[in-house]
């Protein structure tokens, strides 16, 4: 076993704090990895603060997770020491079921193991990316073809890369599509950017009026202020597809309002309540569809890394200490990051 720092929440109502966990040493088909840098994503502070009703105790997250490969099993074949590696949300799978086969390894129909929190439907608990090092098994390690120097501003890939590209390349996003994006924070920012990237007319939704120049550095062909019904209806029935990646329950109506005929809006936002029931008229009328999308699969996430290392995608980042996590979580609320925290592992 390999003694490990790191930062657990003990409750969902204890602050993050020092805490030592166990990783095993590394077996077979075992990387071990030295964490340099590890985003934070919203779902970590869902987790730690049991908004999901199913933390397990103690609590380490983080799932964007950039590092140097320590130690290698004897039967690793597809890294050695020293690569530059990234780990996901993802550490596991049961590798026979039909999603599995298909590469989608997040809809295990056996129930994947999260980086964190363990595997969803039961079994021992998992520590995440806050910590020192990781022990992963090989098929769950993705390369980095990034620039070193990035390498802190392509952690936050690892989870709000694949969350906005995998519904993005799902739902057919390219040239000729008009495509929304709502919500500019860890996942909406970097998805603004690889919609914009897939060729596709991008338009952001947001309810902070601060956001609108960022909006289209980042990439947004069109800001529209979704707090304004006058700027809300000057895109009625125009959106091919929506991507909704708000943490927060809120009413769906007046984005499904936006869809063309056969349109679809595809929540990925995961808040703890949930949102108001749509009227279905505006699914009926123009057979429109309201969808849901998981992260996505290994093969997939080594896709939209190298994607957006060829597009030159990184997040837009700001680079913490551990010791700050829990005023971090606070400013996430808030929406005060642009736009992803990265915690600097070197400090831990
Ligand atoms: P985030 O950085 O906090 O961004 C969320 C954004 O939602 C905010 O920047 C804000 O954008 C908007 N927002 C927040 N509260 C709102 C409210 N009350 N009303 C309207 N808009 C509000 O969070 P994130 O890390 O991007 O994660 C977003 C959500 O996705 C979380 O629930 C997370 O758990 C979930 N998630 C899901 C998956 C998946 O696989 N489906 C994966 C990762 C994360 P504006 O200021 O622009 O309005
Ligand atoms: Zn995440």
């Amino acid at each position: 076993m390999i003694k490990t720092k790191s930062y657990a929440a003990q409750s969902s109502t204890s602050a993050l704090a020092p805490f030592e966990i166990q990783r095993r040493s590394p077996g077979p088909d075992d990387v071990q990895i030295e964490i340099l840098f590890c985003g934070v994503c919203h779902s970590d502070l869902h987790t730690a603060r049991n908004e999901w009703k199913n933390t397990l105790y103690p609590s380490v997250p983080g799932h964007e997770i950039v590092g140097r490969i320590v130690a290698t099993g004897n039967k690793v074949q597809g890294f050695k020491l020293g690569d530059i590696v990234g780990v996901g949300c993802m550490v596991d799978s049961c590798g026979h079921c039909h999603p599995c086969h298909e590469g989608e390894e997040q809809y295990c129909e056996n129930g994947f193991t999260g980086t964190y929190n363990g595997p969803v439907f039961g079994g021992e608990n998992t520590f995440g990316g806050y910590s020192q090092t990781i022990v992963v098994k090989e098929s769950f390690v993705l390369h980095i073809k990034h620039d070193v120097k990035d390498l802190a501003s392509v952690a936050p890939l690892l989870c709000a890369g694949i969350t906005t590209y995998s519904p993005l390349r799902h739902w057919n996003v390219g040239p000729g599509k008009k495509v929304g994006i709502v919500g500019l924070g860890g996942l909406g920012h970097v998805g603004v950017k690889i919609a914009h990237a897939m060729g596709a007319h991008v338009v952001l939704f947001t309810t902070s009026t601060k956001k609108i120049e960022d909006g289209k550095r980042l990439g947004a062909d069109e800001v529209c202020i979704s707090t304004d019904p006058a700027q809300m209806a000057a895109h009625a029935n125009q959106l091919d597809f929506i991507l909704n990646t708000v943490a927060a329950p809120h009413n769906l109506d007046p984005f499904l309002q936006l869809l063309t005929l056969n349109g679809t809006m595809t929540l990925v936002g995961a808040p703890a309540e949930p949102h108001p029931a749509p009227g279905v008229f505006n699914l009926i009328f123009k057979r429109r569809q309201l969808a849901g999308s998981l992260i996505g699969g290994i093969r997939e996430t080594q896709e939209m890394l190298d994607f957006c290392a060829q597009h030159n995608i990184v997040s837009d980042i700001e680079i913490i200490p551990m010791s700050y996590i829990n005023t971090a979580y606070e400013r996430m609320l808030r929406s005060d990051v642009k736009y992803r925290f990265v915690i600097d592992m070197a400090d831990l």
